[in-house]
């Protein structure tokens, strides 16, 4: 399904609460990056700090356009963090001001959330239910150790956590992360990979329809891909992603994907992404489903629809807004590749590489996404899924443990060059 950004104006229906976002961050990145640097203590991890705006401005705030509250989480961890992640402080404010509009992906998905790239597409605002949130400050410590320690991990970069709040409004708790695809090139293809083969098909016939739509573990299959990494860039690969599994296992995560964005090289940039509106992305999950995100979904299957059902009362998430304009032209600013992390060096992706080791056709942006879903709320699920008589090595629903070594074992066994497979072919043929 294409979906394409919609540029969050004044007369966008969540401009105020997109508004106020940006300014709270504004506010409390620049108030914690002001001051001098030192070293985090076991009260970082907790800390929560409350902030009233007001169109008048106080003591503590800055008049703002809009009375809202704002809260913000660990400050001091995400100081850290961002810069364990390389990024400049003075870049992020300017990303995420306010007088640059967001866009705005609406999800149709079963989550409910939302997303907005900042306006130089470097950044993704998720929102996300109360329960990733709380569980996310409860494996803060662990987080933090775990990409200090690994500077090459490919675990989403979770750069700040925040929580607005409108006058009779909701709570809406949110994160700011990295977006994996850059801005400056085409991503011919986008692959979502569990491990898993239910509900993992994106119905191909409406991929002419949405060319740009997140295809899943089973089209992947079908069309015999690869990520094509010689014997180095696959034992690097493999290694890290192992590390990385193991956190979220012990951490009793599951329901996390690899988000693979393919860069043809050989096409390059014929699209002309850049001159385009904005660049095309599926979110939700919801793969089978033509529909763009601003039309309300009708879901063509009775276990999404079913699932989804369940999901969204169980996170009492509201439905997808409706959306009304288009995606802003793209911005001009390159996207700031990260140097230290390994698999985003090859112009801010990971380079296939054939069996010698010589760069081949394709650049793949990835990451392990989605890594707030703890096991107790899939757990809830579970007997809808045992009712459906699936068996239960097919289905997402298991136990960290054994969704994290599936998950390992999908994405090494389809880690190889084209090379290798062609053998692989031939001695199947042969036998
Ligand atoms: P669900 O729980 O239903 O799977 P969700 O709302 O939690 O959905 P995610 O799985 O986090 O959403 O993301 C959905 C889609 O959004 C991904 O398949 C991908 O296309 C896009 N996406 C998410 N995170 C990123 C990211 N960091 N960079 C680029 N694209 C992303
Ligand atoms: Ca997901
Ligand atoms: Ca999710």
């Amino acid at each position: 399904r294409v979906v394409v950004g919609t540029k969050v104006d004044q007369n966008h229906v969540n401009w105020v609460t997109a508004y106020n976002m940006l300014t709270g961050i504004r506010f409390t990145v620049s108030r914690t990056n002001a001051k001098m640097d030192r070293e985090l203590t076991e009260a970082d991890f907790d800390a929560k700090h409350k902030f009233s705006f007001d169109i008048t401005g106080n003591e503590l705030t800055p008049s703002a356009k809009y009375d809202f509250k704002f809260k913000d989480y660990a400050p001091w961890v995400f100081r850290h963090l961002r810069t364990i992640f390389k990024l400049d402080p003075a870049d992020y404010l300017v990303s995420l001001t306010s007088k640059y509009i967001l866009s705005e992906l609406g999800s149709p998905g079963k989550s409910g959330s939302f997303f907005y790239f900042s306006r130089d597409y470097k950044y993704i605002i998720k929102t996300i239910h109360h329960a990733e949130h709380k569980f996310l400050r409860k494996i803060l410590k662990d987080y933090y150790n775990h990409v200090r320690e690994n500077p090459n991990t490919l675990l989403s970069q979770f750069y700040g956590l925040h929580r607005v709040k409108i006058p009779y409004g909701r709570k809406i708790h949110f994160v700011v992360m990295n977006n994996l695809f850059p801005p400056h090139r085409d991503i011919h293809r986008t692959f979502d990979l569990k491990g898993s083969t239910i509900g993992r098909d994106f119905g191909e016939e409406n991929l002419e329809a949405n060319p740009r739509a997140t295809l899943k573990d089973l089209n992947w299959l079908r069309r015999d891909q690869h990520l094509e990494f010689g014997p180095t860039k696959k034992q690097a690969f493999v290694e890290q992603m192992q590390k990385d599994v193991k956190l979220l296992q012990r951490l009793h995560i599951m329901d996390y994907s690899l988000l693979i964005g393919i860069h043809d090289l050989e096409k390059g940039n014929e699209e002309n992404l850049r001159d385009k509106t904005l660049q095309v992305f599926q979110p939700g999950g919801q793969a089978d489903d033509p529909q763009p995100a601003m039309l309300t979904r009708t879901p063509s299957k009775l276990e999404t629809a079913r699932k989804a059902k369940e999901l969204r009362q169980t996170l009492k998430m509201q439905k997808p807004v409706p959306m009304d304009q288009m995606a802003d032209k793209m911005p001009d600013e390159l996207h700031d590749h990260q140097k230290t992390n390994y698999f985003y060096t090859d112009d801010g992706g990971f380079r296939a590489t054939h069996e010698d080791n010589t760069p081949g056709e394709e650049i793949y942006y990835l990451g392990i996404i989605d890594c707030l879903t703890h096991y107790s709320l899939i757990k809830r699920l579970e007997h809808f899924f045992k009712g459906l008589g699936n068996e239960e090595s097919q289905i997402s629903a298991i136990p960290p443990e054994r969704y994290g070594d599936r998950f390992v074992k999908f994405i090494s066994s389809v880690t190889k060059t084209k090379e290798a497979a062609e053998r692989e072919k031939n001695e199947e043929a042969a036998f």
